[in-house]
């Protein structure tokens, strides 16, 4: 881990909202008011944030595109929502730090309010592979580590190379590698000690210059079927993006009409003897191999099928009629009745197959700060 130096910044002054309406921010539209509100783009403006919200004894909640934030109706104190800086460097939305077009891999900086599925529109049309299999996924850059996003048989691990962390506590700028960033399945460092302790502030990835002899991760089932009836002998990272982007609009509801966020629960890790009972009782179940030894992942979807929760709709919340992960709120529903909804999904699968589903989406971790930073201590 490295620190770096903030002598050569102009300080910047806040500017602070008050009362803002989040509903339409975050992506399951659950009914949401910020106390406070200030947005980032920059070094400096996060500093100023911290400054302003220190002076204020506020805690602080971090915000991006809210397509993975369960919102209370309330958030107390600042929320600080990141966003994408004004001007992308030569009119990209991401730098290259490795220089020559003769070298294979190519190191790339991103903002952190980028928006990540435009992200690697422009990588893939620079012909840059690596991010191909994670086309379309809603958010930002900078939220992208946190629970370690993936899809189609890539997660960002694959691709990362280091992430510039500001923390609240220090006031520092860390640059933690890859490693530092402990990422595992829908997980990492910032979901379990880092948690709300500060911000990301830019990422950086490795990509592959695309060349005749690229070697691309095509295996994921749906995909290699996409693939193979397109006629694509010779998979291009364009190639992989447009079926991947194929793929996910013929499954997945698109939250600006059906609100939602993705995936509601983790494919469920379990140990290789359950798995062998399970498989026994239904030959049929989808499952996937684990990073974890010994464990074996299986498709959360297809256990909420076999419970008969395809499409199912109590009040205002709904599993997706053609993909049931995915919990809908139908019109009106707060973060208390979708909480319901999704116990009652887990509760049903617990009772049939002695599995505990795990939700991905989160309430956004709030930093509070200690006695010791009182506002003399700014
Ligand atoms: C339709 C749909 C499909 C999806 N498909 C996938 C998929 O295929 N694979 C997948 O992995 N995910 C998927 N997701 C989930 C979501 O897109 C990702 O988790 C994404 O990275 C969230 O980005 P965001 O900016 O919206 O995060 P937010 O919801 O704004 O924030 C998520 C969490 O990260 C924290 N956070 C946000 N920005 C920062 C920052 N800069 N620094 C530190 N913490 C931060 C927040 O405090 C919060 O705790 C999907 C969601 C939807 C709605």
């Amino acid at each position: 881990m490295s620190r770096h130096s903030a002598s050569a910044e102009r300080p910047v002054a806040a500017h602070v909202e008050y009362d803002v309406d989040l509903t339409t921010a975050n992506s399951l539209a659950l009914p949401c008011r910020a106390e406070r509100l200030i947005r980032c783009r920059s070094l400096q403006e996060l500093r100023a944030a911290r400054h302003y919200a220190c002076a204020e004894q506020l805690p602080i909640t971090l915000l991006g595109g809210g397509s993975n934030s369960l919102c209370p109706p309330t958030i107390e104190g600042l929320v600080v929502k990141i966003e994408a800086p004004l001007s992308g460097a030569g009119g990209r939305c991401y730098s290259e730090l490795t220089q020559g077009a003769d070298s294979r891999s190519v190191i790339i900086e991103v903002a952190a309010g980028v928006n990540w599925a435009q992200l690697v529109a422009e990588t893939v049309a620079a012909g840059l592979a690596g991010l191909e299999n994670l086309a379309l996924i809603p958010g930002t850059v900078g939220a992208a580590p946190i629970q370690n996003i993936g899809a189609y048989g890539v997660e960002l691990a694959d691709v990362l190379h280091s992430v510039d962390f500001y923390d609240w506590h220090s006031d520092q700028l860390l640059s933690l590698s890859v490693q530092e960033c402990q990422l595992g399945y829908r997980d990492s460092r910032f979901k379990g000690e880092l948690a709300g302790q500060g911000a990301v502030l830019s990422v950086r990835l490795t990509l592959q210059r695309e060349r005749a002899d690229t070697r691309y991760q095509t295996s994921y089932p749906a995909l290699a079927t996409a693939l193979r009836k397109a006629g694509e002998n010779a998979p291009s990272a364009a190639s992989i993006a447009r079926a991947v982007c194929a793929i996910r609009r013929s499954k997945l509801p698109e939250p600006a009409t059906e609100p939602n966020a993705g995936s509601f629960f983790k494919n469920p890790v379990v140990a290789q003897e359950q798995f062998a009972r399970l498989l026994q009782r239904y030959p049929a179940i989808p499952h996937y191999p684990s990073a974890i030894d010994g464990c074996v992942k299986i498709a959360a979807a297809w256990l909420i099928e076999q419970c008969g929760l395809k499409g199912y709709r109590s009040g205002a919340v709904a599993t997706h009629a053609r993909q049931p992960l995915v919990l809908v709120n139908v019109g009106g529903a707060d973060l208390a009745a979708l909480l319901t909804f999704a116990e009652q999904i887990a509760e049903a699968v617990k009772q049939k197959f002695a599995i505990a589903l795990e939700r991905e989406p989160q309430p956004p971790t709030a930093f509070v700060w200690s006695q010791s930073e009182a506002p003399s201590a700014v």
